[in-house]
This record gives C-alpha cells, sequence and structure tokens, in this order.
C-alpha cells in the first residue's frame, strides 16, 4: 500500500517538472521576449580572497554576455534586438547539492530534482520572476586550480557555474556562463568528452577555412580554439567566442 502510494507521489512530481520544463521551454523557445537571467553568487571557498572578489561584482562585470548574445544573434538576424537581458542577483550563502559522480539516469533526476528544490529555496530576488537561474560558485584560485564542471540543466532554465574568484578571470567565467547559459536554452556541447577538444565541423568556428587550423576563435558550446588537430585552447574572453549554426538551431535562432 505504501509503496504504491510512494510511487503515485514520486510519479505525480515527475510528471509536474517535466511539465513545467516543457513549458517553460515553449515559451523561452519562441525569442519573442527578452529573457531576464538573474545570477546568484555564491562563496565557494570562504577565504578572505573570494569574498573581496564577490565585493566587487555588479552587473557590469557579466555585460559582455549580454552584449556577445546581442552581436551574435544581429548576425543570425534575429528580429529581437536583446534576447536576455543580465542581472545580479542577491548572494546565497547555501551551497547547491553536488551533482551525482557516475549514477545513471535515475540519479541525474533525482539530482535535478534536489537542486530545483535548493534553487527554490535560496532564491532571494525580490525583483521581476527570472526566466533563467544561474548560481555562480566563486572559488580562490590560490585554493583550487582545477574547478568543478559547470551545469546548464537543459529543461531546468537553471545552471550552476563554477568560476574563478579573480578580476584576471573574468573573461574566462563569462565564457564559461554563457556556454551553460545557452544550454539553458537547448544548446548541447561540441567537444569531445574524451579529449575535451572541439568536434569537427559543428565546434569550430569557421569549418569552412581551409587549411582547418589554426583557428582563432571558439565555437561558444565546443568551449575552445582549435589551434591544431590535437591542441586546444580556452579563449581570453567572449571576444574570441561564436555561436556556430547548429548550436543557432538548437536555440531556435535558426530555422
Ligand atoms: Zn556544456
Amino acid at each position: 500500500m505504501w509503496r504504491a502510494v510512494r510511487l503515485a507521489v514520486l510519479i505525480f512530481i515527475l510528471a509536474t517538472v517535466a511539465q513545467t520544463a516543457w513549458l517553460a521551454r515553449a515559451r523561452v523557445a519562441d525569442w519573442k521576449e527578452t529573457l531576464r537571467v538573474v545570477l546568484y553568487p555564491i562563496d565557494a571557498g570562504g577565504s578572505s580572497a573570494t569574498a573581496q572578489h564577490l565585493a566587487t561584482l555588479s552587473a557590469e562585470t557579466f555585460l559582455p554576455i549580454e552584449t556577445f548574445l546581442r552581436d551574435e544573434a544581429a548576425r543570425y538576424a534575429l528580429p529581437l534586438k536583446r534576447p536576455v537581458e543580465l542581472r545580479l542577483g542577491p548572494r546565497v550563502a547555501s551551497l547547491p547539492p553536488l551533482p551525482p559522480r557516475d549514477v545513471g539516469p535515475a540519479g541525474a533526476i533525482l539530482w535535478s530534482l534536489q537542486l530545483r528544490f535548493w534553487a527554490w529555496r535560496n532564491d532571494r530576488y525580490d525583483g521581476p520572476r527570472p526566466h533563467v537561474r544561474l548560481f555562480v560558485l566563486y572559488h580562490d584560485p590560490a585554493h583550487s586550480v582545477r574547478l568543478p564542471h559547470s551545469i546548464g540543466l537543459q529543461k531546468g532554465m537553471l545552471g550552476v557555474v563554477n568560476a574563478f574568484a579573480t578580476p584576471a578571470q573574468e573573461g574566462p567565467n563569462n565564457v564559461v556562463i554563457a556556454h551553460e547559459l545557452l544550454h539553458t536554452f537547448g544548446a548541447t556541447d561540441k567537444y569531445d568528452l574524451a579529449t575535451n577538444r572541439p568536434v569537427f565541423p559543428d565546434g569550430y568556428a569557421e569549418p569552412a577555412r581551409n587549411p582547418p587550423h589554426p583557428q582563432d576563435q571558439a565555437e561558444l558550446m565546443a568551449g575552445r580554439i582549435p589551434r591544431s588537430p590535437v591542441q586546444a585552447e580556452m579563449p581570453a574572453s567572449l571576444g574570441e567566442a561564436v555561436i556556430g549554426t547548429k548550436t543557432a538551431r538548437e536555440i531556435n535562432w535558426l530555422r
């Protein structure tokens, strides 16, 4: 009896989540109105350097993301002049639930439910309701050399981004934030998960270039600039990134 009730409750929750996600994407996909994206900074490490860096953040820090999307949308002749509007939300004191390591689809669904629940409980933003919420965890570069993987829930309009708490990293941080933001709009990764190298041709900024290497820009969803068939580099800023045609199709900028 209780098993059946528990199962029914679980199915109800999953159906609700699926429907909300579908509605969110259906609303977002038509690009008829500017989408409100709110960034919530989180101190991931608790060092004084991170705290100091968080105090310097303003809406201006993230303006290059808005400008990048506006310019790229214009390149694809999107009628909407300002696709997204970025706002800086309040700082969040609690840390989001960690994504599971190597569990199947059930684990991933459970984690995405936990994340949504956590986001719902910790969202103190009092402006107009955001379409997309991005939680940005700042790490002290003196303590963490490599960052955990960032995640943009493809159907959740929600992302968790890992960033370095130093002014020198603001350019690369904005690349990662824009990448995860595009995941929430339905864009897929365009790099090889085993090697981190961009996948040809969709992960190349200029796939028609002959010879194909070296390239001098990154396709945003590939995340790196292919300098040679075996070597790829992180762009220093969004100035070295573009949105490729496959990504543009996935986010509904091209039909
Ligand atoms: Zn990705």
